[in-house]
């Protein structure tokens, strides 16, 4: 067998079978100029709710293999990676548009290590013995035990179309459920290989099932009554109507979602420091990525000072194709995103805040844009804008940066900088996100830290073990010996 071509169509893989989709084929093209890189099958829902048939009669089988039998197969799939991470990521690049040192990392440095991160992690997942706590207890033994949920849907965003959606199939498949996922639809080239690597290791037939297709083929994953388990990464908008629909079917759902985290550059802070974490944390990945910077509060005293530093850095930033190993910035995935990250900035433009560009929009090359002057009621600050803007906001105190950071919606990631102990603490008591950073970049998290959001930024936590978690039943055993 061999790795396919990007050329090739894009098929389906259901039931073990490369198979195509009830609604025809579709081209993908490259973010950068556009050109057709190949074409991916469609799957509609009678192609999805078979996928899930096929997993749900996959799926006792597959709970029954012994634990170190699915522990080698995560390791075969592991050994796998090391052929692929570069086709993978070359893939990356030419969908999505990030770096093609950007598609190294997240192959490299996350995507990959899911298979060994889970297996490791399931061959300590524990259950527990419970003490007899009163009197009516004793004469009792009691456990807890974990059992897989069944059959585990998995939904996945563009921005990183591998290493997100891996999360959550290799802890679930580890943990005894079977998956049918959904890829994003402007990435089949890379997810394709991704899904090969399945069959390639010799996973059971119909244990990993693959749909690409659009919206309908997610919203035909979230209806279907034999999902058990939905995990979701996307936008707040989709992932609301996502919430809503699962919870009527109350389905476990794993929701993450989109941020406008904060970067706090207090009075104190290494200013160089915190002039590269904004670097980083607006303009990696051309700012699409749901930890990323969305705002930079700079306190009053340093704010010029600041300003002037981060111009001359983000100068030196090239952009350009994103597959030259020389380019620091590539293009914008799409032209809905392009639309938005355009219109934020004319928002903030007209509501009288100054656009500091190096280089004009060129297609969906969007140059790393800095705004000043920027206030609450722009949208820039409210809502998630996903593109390579570094909008600044002054500020006067803790307190009042704690209020602007906290006012929007959502609960992502954080960043603080200071030097001082004390306004480190007020930072993590007051802000209101599922990680808080102090002294570092927004983007950054580690792969054995709990990550998730806050408030309309998502519903649970993911990584390790509490993927594990979110992806397992909690069953309470009790046993009367008396
Ligand atoms: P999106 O919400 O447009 O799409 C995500 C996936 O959902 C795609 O596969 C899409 O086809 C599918 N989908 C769309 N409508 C659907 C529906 N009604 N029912 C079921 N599925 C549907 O997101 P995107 O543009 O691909 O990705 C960018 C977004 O993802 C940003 O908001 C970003 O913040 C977020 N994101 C969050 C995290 C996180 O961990 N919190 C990580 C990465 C991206």
């Amino acid at each position: 067998m061999r790795w396919e071509k990007m050329s090739e169509m894009v098929k389906a893989f259901v039931g073990g079978q490369w198979v195509e989709g009830s609604g025809g084929s579709e081209s993908y093209h490259s973010a950068f100029d556009g050109s057709k890189l190949g074409e991916f099958t469609v799957c509609e829902a009678s192609d999805v709710d078979r996928a899930v048939e096929i997993a749900r009669n996959a799926q006792p089988a597959w709970a029954a293999v012994p634990l170190l039998d699915k522990v080698d197969l995560m390791y075969r799939a592991y050994d796998l990676c090391r052929e692929v991470n570069e086709e993978i990521a070359r893939a990356i690049s030419a969908e999505m548009g990030k770096t093609i040192r950007e598609s190294r990392e997240e192959m490299l440095q996350y995507g990959w290590g899911h298979f060994r991160r889970a297996a490791e992690d399931m061959l300590r997942f524990r259950g527990m013995t419970m003490p007899n706590s009163e009197t009516r207890s004793i004469g009792k033994r009691m456990f807890v035990q974990q059992y897989p949920l069944g059959v585990v849907a998995v939904i996945s965003p563009f921005n990183f179309p591998v290493d997100i959606p891996a999360i959550a199939i290799t802890y679930a498949l580890v943990a005894g459920n079977t998956v049918v996922w959904k890829p994003s639809e402007y990435c089949p080239g890379s997810t394709r290989l991704y899904a090969q690597i399945f069959e390639r290791a010799g996973f059971p037939e119909g244990v990993f099932n693959y749909v690409p297709g659009f919206a309908d083929a997610g919203e035909a994953l979230v209806q279907n009554s034999e999902v058990n388990g939905l995990f979701f990464t996307g936008s707040t908008r989709v992932g609301r109507k996502i919430a809503a629909a699962a919870g009527a079917g109350l389905k476990r759902t794993l929701l993450e979602l989109g941020g406008n985290g904060p970067i706090i550059v207090h009075r104190d802070a290494d200013l160089d420091r915190a002039v590269e974490a904004t670097i980083t944390g607006c303009f990696y990945m051309a700012g699409q990525v749901c930890t990323a910077a969305e705002r930079v509060l700079v306190h009053e005293e340093i704010h010029d000072l600041f300003v002037a530093k981060l111009v001359d850095r983000t100068k030196q930033l090239r952009l350009g194709d994103p597959l030259d190993e020389e380019t620091d910035m590539g293009p914008l995935c799409n032209d809905n995103v392009l639309a938005q990250v355009t219109d934020h900035v004319d928002d903030a433009r007209m509501l009288g805040a100054d656009v500091i560009q190096t280089a004009e929009v060129t297609g969906r090359l969007f140059p790393p844009t800095i705004l000043v002057n920027v206030t609450e009621d722009m949208k820039i600050a409210r809502e998630e804008t996903f593109g390579p803007v570094a909008p600044i906001i002054k500020f006067g105190s803790v307190d009042e940066a704690l209020r602007i950071a906290n006012s929007t919606e959502f609960g992502l990631n954080a960043a603080a900088f200071t030097k001082d102990l004390r306004d480190a603490w007020r930072f993590v008591d007051g802000l209101q996100h599922g990680t808080v950073l102090i002294n570092e970049t927004t983007n950054y998290w580690d792969q054995l830290a709990p990550f998730g959001g806050a408030k309309a930024s998502g519903l649970g936590r993911e990584l390790s073990s509490w993927a594990l978690g979110a992806f397992t039943e909690t069953k309470t055993i009790v046993f009367d010996v008396s």
